[in-house]
C-alpha cells in the first residue's frame, strides 16, 4: 500500500485509503475530548480553515451545544468571506446516452426503459432561449459519458452554440460543465472553448465502495476518476468543482475525502477547489434509495455543511434541487453560496414536458422567479454574476483575494447589478417590488459619492441588459 503524500500526483498517494481511515479512526476516539473539542472550535473561530482532521473530529461529536456553535460560526465565516450573496444556476441536460454501469443513476448502460435522448444544436437553443427567459445566465452541462453518442467534440460544439445565442438583452456568461473524467488535452480543449468550472463529483471516495458502484464502463477506474481534477489543472483549467454523492457510502468518510482533495490541488497548484458540491442520493427510473444503506440524515447533512464552510472558507458551496425548500432554507445560513432554481433534470425538460428521460426527482419544483423572492425575503441577495470569470480572477488568483476577505467587495455590488438586470428584464411584479426595495436600501448605506454615482449609472446600464462588472 502506497504511503500517504500530499503532493502525490496518484490517487494511491493523495488520497491513499489508509490514511482516510487513519483519520477516521482518530477523530471517532477523540470526538467526546471535550478540551480537544474546544480548541477546534479555537481554530475554526480564526476563520482559515480546519484540517480534515479537525472537521472529521467536530462532526462526530455528539454535544448539541458544539453543534449550535458550529451552525453560528458557518454563518458568520459565509458572511466574511461572500457577503449575504447567494449565486443562481441551472442545468442543462444534453445528453443521457452513458455507457458506465453507475449503480445509483438511471442513465446506467443496462437501463432498458429510460427513453435515451441527446439534444441537437437547434434543440439546445431552444433550451438555452428557455433558461434565458427566466433570466438565467450561468449554466452547468450534464451529460452522460458515452464516446459514441457524446464525444468530446458534441460537447464543445454545444458551449460554442450556448455562447453564440443572442436573446433578447440575455447571453449566457457562464458555462460550467459536469463531464465524464477525460484526458489532460481534451481538458485543454475545453478550456480553450472558455468553460468556466469544471465539476466532476468522486460520487465515493472509498475506493472498494467505489469500485463496487462502478461495476462497469470507464467510470470504474478508481484512480483515473480520483485523479482528473489534477489532469484538469494540467489542461489549464484553473476553476474545479468537487463532490460526492452521499447516501453511497459512510458520511464521515467522504468529508475527509473532500478535504484532503482540496488539500492536495491547493498544495500541488496553488487553488483549491472553486466549488464543492453536495448531492444527496434520491430516487430515479429504477433507483430505490432504500437500496442504499448510507443514508444521509438532515441533521448530519447540515453538519457537513457547516463544517465544509469552516474548513473551506474559501470554496464556493453549492446545494441543489435534489433539496426541499426547507433544507435549502436552512443550508443557507450554514455556508451555502450557489444555488440552482427552476431545474429541470430532463433531456429537453425546459421546453418539453421530457419526465420520462430525467436523471433523479427534484424537490425543490419552485419556478427560477419564486426562488429569487424566496431569497429576497430570508435575507439574501441573489446574484448573477459572473464577473470573475470575465475579468479572469479564477483559480489561484480568485483565491488570493478571497482568501484576504475581499471578495465581497466585488460580489455585493455585482450582484445588485445582476439583481437589477433580472428585475426589469425578468421579474414578476411582485418580486420585482420586494427587489428594488433591496436596492434603495442598499444604494442607501454609507459610501462616498463617486462610488454611488457609478453604481447608480450601472444599475441603470444593468437594467438595459448591459452590465458593467466591478
Ligand atoms: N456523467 C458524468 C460523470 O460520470 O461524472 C456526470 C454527469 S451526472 C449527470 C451528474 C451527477 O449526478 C453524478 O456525478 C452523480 O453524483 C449525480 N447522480 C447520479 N444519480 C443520482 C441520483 N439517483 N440522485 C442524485 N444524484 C445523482
Amino acid at each position: 500500500m502506497e504511503h500517504y503524500d500530499v503532493m502525490s500526483a496518484k490517487a494511491a498517494g493523495f488520497m491513499a485509503q489508509g490514511k482516510i481511515e487513519h483519520i477516521l479512526k482518530l477523530a471517532r476516539d477523540y470526538s467526546q475530548d471535550h478540551e480537544l473539542v474546544e480548541g477546534l472550535l479555537g481554530l475554526a473561530e480564526e476563520m482559515q480553515g480546519l484540517p480534515a482532521m479537525a472537521a472529521a473530529t467536530l462532526l462526530l461529536n455528539k454535544d448539541k451545544d458544539i453543534t449550535d456553535r458550529i451552525f453560528a460560526l458557518a454563518e458568520k465565516v459565509k458572511n466574511a468571506y461572500y457577503g449575504n450573496r447567494i449565486v443562481l444556476f441551472a442545468p442543462l441536460y444534453l445528453s443521457n446516452y452513458c455507457v458506465n454501469g453507475c449503480t445509483y443513476c438511471p442513465y446506467h448502460r443496462q437501463n432498458v426503459h429510460i427513453p435515451r435522448k441527446k439534444m441537437t444544436q437547434e434543440e439546445i437553443k431552444a433550451e438555452v432561449i428557455a433558461l434565458q427567459d427566466m433570466g438565467h445566465k450561468r449554466l452547468a452541462l450534464e451529460a452522460g459519458e458515452d464516446p459514441v453518442h457524446n464525444p468530446l467534440d458534441y460537447i464543445l460544439e454545444s458551449i460554442d452554440t450556448i455562447y453564440g445565442i443572442r436573446h433578447k438583452s440575455g447571453v449566457i456568461r457562464r458555462v460550467n460543465v459536469n463531464i465524464a473524467a477525460t484526458t489532460v488535452e481534451n481538458y485543454r480543449r475545453l478550456h480553450d472553448a472558455k468553460i468556466g468550472t469544471y465539476i466532476l463529483f468522486q460520487e465515493t471516495y472509498n475506493q472498494k465502495e467505489y469500485e463496487r458502484l462502478h461495476p462497469k464502463g470507464p467510470k470504474s477506474d478508481y484512480a483515473y476518476h480520483t485523479e482528473a481534477m489534477d489532469r484538469a489543472m494540467q489542461g489549464g483549467i484553473e476553476d474545479v468543482g468537487l463532490g460526492v454523492l452521499f447516501g453511497l457510502n459512510n458520511y464521515a468518510y467522504e468529508l475527509i475525502g473532500l478535504l484532503l482533495h482540496a488539500d492536495h490541488l491547493e498544495k500541488v497548484y496553488g487553488a483549491g477547489p472553486h466549488t464543492i458540491s453536495v448531492p444527496r442520493l434520491r430516487p430515479a427510473d429504477g433507483i430505490n434509495t432504500a437500496d442504499f444503506s448510507n443514508a444521509l440524515p438532515d441533521d448530519m447533512f447540515l453538519k457537513i455543511i457547516a463544517l465544509l464552510r469552516l474548513a473551506v472558507p474559501y470554496t464556493g458551496l453549492i446545494i441543489s434541487t435534489r433539496e426541499p425548500e426547507y433544507i435549502r432554507e436552512a443550508a443557507l445560513h450554514l455556508g451555502i453560496s450557489q444555488i440552482s432554481g427552476g431545474s429541470k433534470t430532463s433531456v429537453g425538460g425546459y421546453t418539453h414536458n421530457a419526465e420520462d428521460t430525467a436523471q433523479f426527482e427534484i424537490a425543490d419544483n419552485r419556478t427560477l422567479d419564486e426562488v429569487i423572492n424566496w431569497l429576497i425575503r430570508t435575507g439574501h441577495l441573489p446574484s448573477f454574476c459572473t464577473a470573475c470569470y470575465g475579468s479572469g480572477r479564477q483559480g489561484r488568483d480568485f483565491m488570493e483575494i478571497c482568501k484576504q476577505k475581499q471578495i465581497h467587495k466585488f460580489c455585493s455590488p455585482n450582484a445588485l447589478l445582476t439583481l437589477n438586470e433580472y428585475l426589469q428584464n425578468y421579474a414578476s411584479p411582485e418580486t420585482k417590488a420586494l427587489g428594488q426595495e433591496v436596492i434603495k436600501n442598499e444604494l442607501a448605506r454609507p459610501m462616498s459619492d463617486h462610488r454611488r454615482q457609478m453604481l447608480e449609472l450601472r444599475l441603470q446600464e444593468a437594467a438595459r441588459g448591459n452590465v458593467r462588472f466591478f
